[in-house]
């Protein structure tokens, strides 16, 4: 079996890169964070790293994990400001630390030990958006901050879009070896309140991987992952024997127990411990990205639609 790496949509400006390191004969977890880092830097991507959209005090705020199906291993970083790359700095939590997750001032000075570079990660664009958000659905507190300040409990409450498409990227490489790793990286929820953390710092509900089972990721609305423990739930109906498709469909059915108001967009990535690899989404017209060493160039494909009840798209 050739390696083959898989990845949501947004990924599609890294999955080349992260080919490129399984066909030098590099490791799963190295085509993961190669593949990552591209995204994390474009600035034309609004969900992931630099350009990422702000929280409510217009900070950006990521999240990231990495994991290697080898030995469980994993680190994760999250509401870690100021680094443009929060994969590589997960990575290094990983192999650097005797933890597994690192948080906000702590993260950052973590990242500053290891010789990461600080970067001011709020481009005009998004600035911009954030204004916007103020002057247009909140005018009576826009320019008082002090009187926002009071009320952001109750503002992150209309502030979040639903609407608005919002990707992590996911990304889950097998090399030739046949080990698996996978990562996540994200800025999360546009307007999130300051030091909430999604799915994809939280090992078993954005991202998970086991070599003998499989591995999947996470992007939507992260509070339905961490509630229903998604990413780890695939891998173990996998080890319960179930295929890929059944695994992936029954992990969707499980979220439609989560009773929240804010139901959202869900989306998974998944691959089997032989490199098979499929897609699930609750939102019409999804799709997903792969490629082998094989090809010369990525492939798009559709994700398998497992509808919410209750949530029209
Ligand atoms: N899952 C991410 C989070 O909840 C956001 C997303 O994928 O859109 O932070």
């Amino acid at each position: 079996m050739p390696g083959v790496v898989i990845c949501s949509k947004n990924g599609d400006v890294g999955i080349r890169e992260a080919v490129e390191v399984l066909r030098r004969g590099g490791s799963a977890i190295d085509a993961v964070e190669a593949g990552i880092r591209p995204v994390e830097s474009n600035p034309d991507d609004h969900s992931v790293g630099y350009s990422g959209l702000p929280n409510l005090l217009g900070q950006v705020e990521l999240d990231s994990s990495i994991m290697d199906g080898r030995t469980l291993a994993t680190g994760a970083v999250g509401a870690i400001k100021d680094y443009e790359h929060p994969i590589s700095i997960a990575r290094k939590v990983m192999e650097d630390l005797p933890h597994v997750i690192l948080v906000g001032t702590g993260a950052e000075r973590f990242a500053a030990e290891m010789g990461f570079e600080k970067k001011d990660l709020l481009t005009e664009e998004a600035r911009q958006v954030y204004e916007k958000l103020w002057t247009e659905k909140f005018p009576e507190v826009y320019g008082h901050r002090e009187r926002y300040l009071d009320r952001m409990r109750e503002l992150v409450k209309h502030a979040a879009d639903p609407e608005k498409p919002n990707e992590t990227v996911n990304f889950i490489a097998r090399d030739d070896r046949g080990d698996i790793a996978c990562g996540v990286s994200t800025s999360g929820w546009a307007w999130k309140y300051p030091g909430r953390l999604g799915d994809s710092p939280i090992i078993g509900a954005g991202n998970y991987a086991d070599n003998r089972y499989g591995a999947a990721a996470c992007t939507g609305r992260g509070e339905m992952a961490i509630r229903a423990g998604t990413a780890r739930s695939v891998v173990l109906y996998l080890k319960m024997g179930m295929s890929l498709l059944e695994a992936g469909t029954e992990a969707m059915k499980d979220l439609h127990a989560v009773v929240d108001p804010y139901i959202g967009s869900m989306n998974i990535v998944a691959m089997d411990a032989g490199g098979n690899h499929a897609a699930f989404t609750n939102s019409e017209g999804a799709t997903y990205v792969f490629m082998t060493t094989a090809m010369k160039e990525p492939e798009e494909k559709p994700r398998i639609l497992v509808p919410t009840p209750g949530l029209t798209r």
